[in-house]
C-alpha cells in the first residue's frame, strides 16, 4: 500500500494513490457556515475520472470558487466507499450539490448507481427540499442528456467558466426556498436545462412532435457561452490511467466537419490556445511532472503546432498526444514528436475505401496516408494505431475488405525493416451521434456488426507485429441506444443500474424498442429528443451536409 502524500485519507477513501496538487492543495478548512458543498462525481473509476480533462477542469473551477467546498466521488462498483466522497467519506446525500461530469453514454447506468449508493432518491420528482441538487455537465450534456433527464434536477450545457460561478450563486441564494422554486431559479441561468419544467409532446405513434416549457423556462435551452480558459489538470495522480500526466487542451473544436463526428459539429468555432500559454502551463508544472498529454481534436491544425512541439522539447517534457491528422504530418513534425518522447501515434482513416472516406467527410487518400506513415517511420515513431469503423452508411463488402488491405500496406511501410515497430488496428461500430449530419441515419444491426467484426478479426490473424481489437456488437448497440434515446430509457437505465438487470432485458421490461431508437432512417423533419437544447449548429446546415454525403455515396461506382 502506497503512502498518500497529499490530501486526507480515512477508512472511506476509495483511492490509495499519490496525488500532487498543481496549484496548491485545496484549503478545506475555509469551510464557512454558508459555503456550498459540492460532490463532483465522475461516473466511472477513479483511474478514468482522474484522466478526464473535463472532470479536472470543472474540479479546478469549483475549487477556485471562494465559498465552495468541493470533494470528489467516483463509481467503484461494490466498494464500501460507493456513494461517498473520496476526501472525507461523506455520504453524497449530505452535500448541497452532486454534480456529474459525463463524457460517455455508457456511464449513464453508473451515474444512477452512484445516486442509489449515495442514498439519494433517484428521480428528480421524488426528491424533497432536504435532498441535494443533482446536476450534470460534460460532453453528454451537450449531445443528449434525455436518457437521464428524469434523474437530473438540472443539466448544464456550455462552457464551464460561464456556468459554475452563476450556479453556485443561485444555489447559495436559494437555500431557504422550496425545491420547486429553486429549480425555477436554476432554469433562469444561461445554459441550465431543468428537465422537470419541460414536457415532450408525441403523436399517436409515439414520435416526438415538439416540447412544451413550463412558465418562463426557455425553449429551446441555449448553451452558455463566454470566454473560456485553457483546460488543464489541477491534480496529478499515480493512480490515473494517464499516471502523473499533466493534461492540457491546445484547442477546442474542429473545423474539419467529418459527418459522423460530434466534436466537429458541436464544438465550433475552434479556439486555439496560444503556444505561449500552453508552454507556460508546462513550465509551471515542470517541478511536479515532466509528462504532458496534449488534448485536442487536431493538434497539427494548430497554427503554432511546431512552436508547441519545439517548446516542449526545450522544456524536456515527455509528450503524449491523442490523435493526429495523417495528412498534416511532416518530417519535421515526426522528428519533433519522436524527440519529445512520443512513441505512439494514432491516426483514424475510419474506413478502408477512399470514396467512402470522402462521403463521410474525411477525404484522405490512401497515398497521403501511406506517405504520412513512411514519414512517421523515418522519424522513429514506434507504434502506430489505426482507427476504423464498420457499419458506415452505404458500406459494401469491398469497403470492409479494404480495411485489412490498407492495414497491410500501412504495416509494410511502418514495420518492415524496423525492430520493435508495430501497428495496432482498432475497429468500432459507427453510431449516428446526435447533432451530427449523420444523425438522421440508422445504425447497423447487431448481426451485421458481429459478422463484420468476425471477418476482420480473422483477416488479422497471424500478422506479425500487428494487433487487432474490435468493439462488441452488443456494446456498440447499447451505446447507440443510450446516445440517441429519450426519456423513455430512464426505467431501463434504473433497472440495469440498481437491480442489475441485463441491458436487453431491461429494455424489454420497460417496453423500449431499441430499433425505434437506432434502427430506422429519420424523416428530414423528425424532431429528435435532444432538440430541447440548442447547442448549434443549425439543423439546416447538418441536413445539407447529410445530403451532400448521400450524393457522394450515390456516385460511388
Ligand atoms: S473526426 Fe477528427 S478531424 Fe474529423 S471532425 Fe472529428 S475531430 Fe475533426
Amino acid at each position: 500500500m502506497r503512502r498518500r502524500e497529499h490530501g486526507t485519507r480515512d477508512r472511506h477513501s476509495i483511492s490509495d494513490h499519490r496525488e500532487t496538487w498543481l496549484f496548491g492543495e485545496p484549503d478545506r478548512s475555509r469551510r464557512r457556515r454558508d459555503a456550498v458543498s459540492v460532490a463532483l462525481c465522475y461516473p466511472s473509476s477513479y483511474s478514468l475520472g482522474m484522466s478526464n480533462l473535463g472532470f479536472q477542469t470543472v474540479l479546478g473551477l469549483l475549487l477556485a470558487e471562494p465559498d465552495v467546498v468541493c470533494e470528489r466521488a467516483f463509481h467503484e462498483h461494490g466498494s464500501p466507499a460507493a456513494g461517498r466522497s473520496l476526501e472525507t467519506g461523506t455520504p453524497l446525500s449530505e452535500f448541497d450539490v452532486v454534480a456529474f461530469s459525463v463524457s460517455f453514454e455508457d456511464d449513464f447506468r453508473n451515474l444512477v448507481a452512484v445516486l442509489d449508493a449515495g442514498g439519494i432518491p433517484l428521480r428528480a420528482s421524488e426528491r424533497s427540499d432536504d435532498d441535494p441538487l443533482i446536476v450534470m455537465g460534460g460532453v453528454c450534456a451537450y449531445l443528449n442528456a434525455e436518457p437521464v433527464a428524469a434523474f437530473m434536477d438540472a443539466v448544464l450545457v456550455g462552457e464551464g467558466e460561464a456556468l459554475v460561478a452563476p450556479l453556485i450563486e443561485k444555489v447559495r441564494d436559494s437555500r431557504s426556498l422550496p425545491r420547486a422554486e429553486r429549480l425555477r431559479l436554476l432554469a433562469s441561468l444561461d445554459g441550465a436545462y431543468v428537465p422537470s419544467l419541460y414536457d415532450v409532446e408525441r403523436n399517436a405513434d409515439g414520435g416526438i412532435v415538439g416540447f412544451r416549457a413550463d412558465g418562463n423556462a426557455p425553449l429551446p435551452v441555449r448553451a452558455a457561452t463566454g470566454p473560456s480558459r485553457m483546460a488543464a489538470s489541477v491534480v496529478l495522480s499515480d493512480g490515473a490511467f494517464f499516471s502523473d500526466m499533466l493534461l492540457l487542451e491546445t484547442s477546442r473544436g474542429c473545423a474539419r466537419g467529418c459527418r459522423f463526428c460530434a466534436a466537429g459539429s458541436v464544438l465550433t468555432p475552434r479556439v486555439w490556445r496560444p503556444a505561449e500559454e500552453v508552454l507556460g502551463a508546462m513550465e509551471a508544472a515542470a517541478s511536479q511532472t515532466s509528462r504532458v498529454g496534449l488534448v485536442t481534436a487536431a493538434l497539427l491544425d494548430h497554427p503554432e503546432a511546431t512552436e508547441i512541439l519545439e517548446g516542449a522539447l526545450r522544456l524536456g517534457v515527455e509528450l503524449n498526444i491523442s490523435s493526429l491528422r495523417a495528412d498534416a504530418i511532416t518530417a519535421e513534425v515526426a522528428r519533433l514528436l519522436c524527440a519529445c518522447g512520443v512513441r505512439t501515434v494514432t491516426v483514424a482513416p475510419e474506413t478502408g475505401a477512399e470514396d467512402l472516406r470522402r462521403a463521410i467527410g474525411k477525404p484522405m487518400s490512401d497515398a497521403a496516408l501511406l506517405s504520412a506513415v513512411r514519414t512517421m517511420a523515418d522519424g522513429g515513431l514506434r507504434t502506430l494505431k489505426l482507427y476504423f469503423m464498420v457499419g458506415l452508411p452505404g458500406e459494401r463488402d469491398r469497403d470492409i475488405e479494404a480495411i485489412p488491405e490498407l492495414a497491410r500496406a500501412v504495416r509494410s511501410c511502418f514495420v518492415e525493416g524496423r525492430t520493435g515497430a508495430r501497428v495496432s488496428v482498432s475497429v468500432s461500430a459507427f453510431v449516428p451521434k446526435p447533432r451530427t449530419p449523420f444523425q438522421w441515419l440508422p445504425m447497423a444491426d447487431e448481426g451485421y456488426i458481429r459478422r463484420r467484426m468476425s471477418f476482420l478479426r480473422k483477416a488479422f490473424v497471424g500478422r506479425p507485429r500487428m494487433e487487432f481489437s474490435g468493439t462488441g456488437a452488443r456494446e456498440a448497440r447499447r451505446e447507440g441506444v443510450l446516445a440517441r434515446g429519450g426519456r423513455e430509457l430512464s426505467e431501463a437505465i434504473r433497472l440495469a443500474a440498481v437491480e442489475g438487470v441485463p441491458w436487453k432485458a431491461a429494455l424489454r421490461r420497460s417496453g423500449v424498442d431499441a430499433d425505434a431508437i437506432i434502427g430506422r432512417e429519420r424523416a428530414d423533419g423528425e424532431v429528435f429528443p435532444w432538440e430541447v437544447v440548442d447547442v448549434g449548429p443549425p439543423r439546416e446546415k447538418l441536413l445539407a451536409s447529410l445530403k451532400a454525403g448521400l450524393r457522394l455515396l450515390d456516385e460511388r461506382t
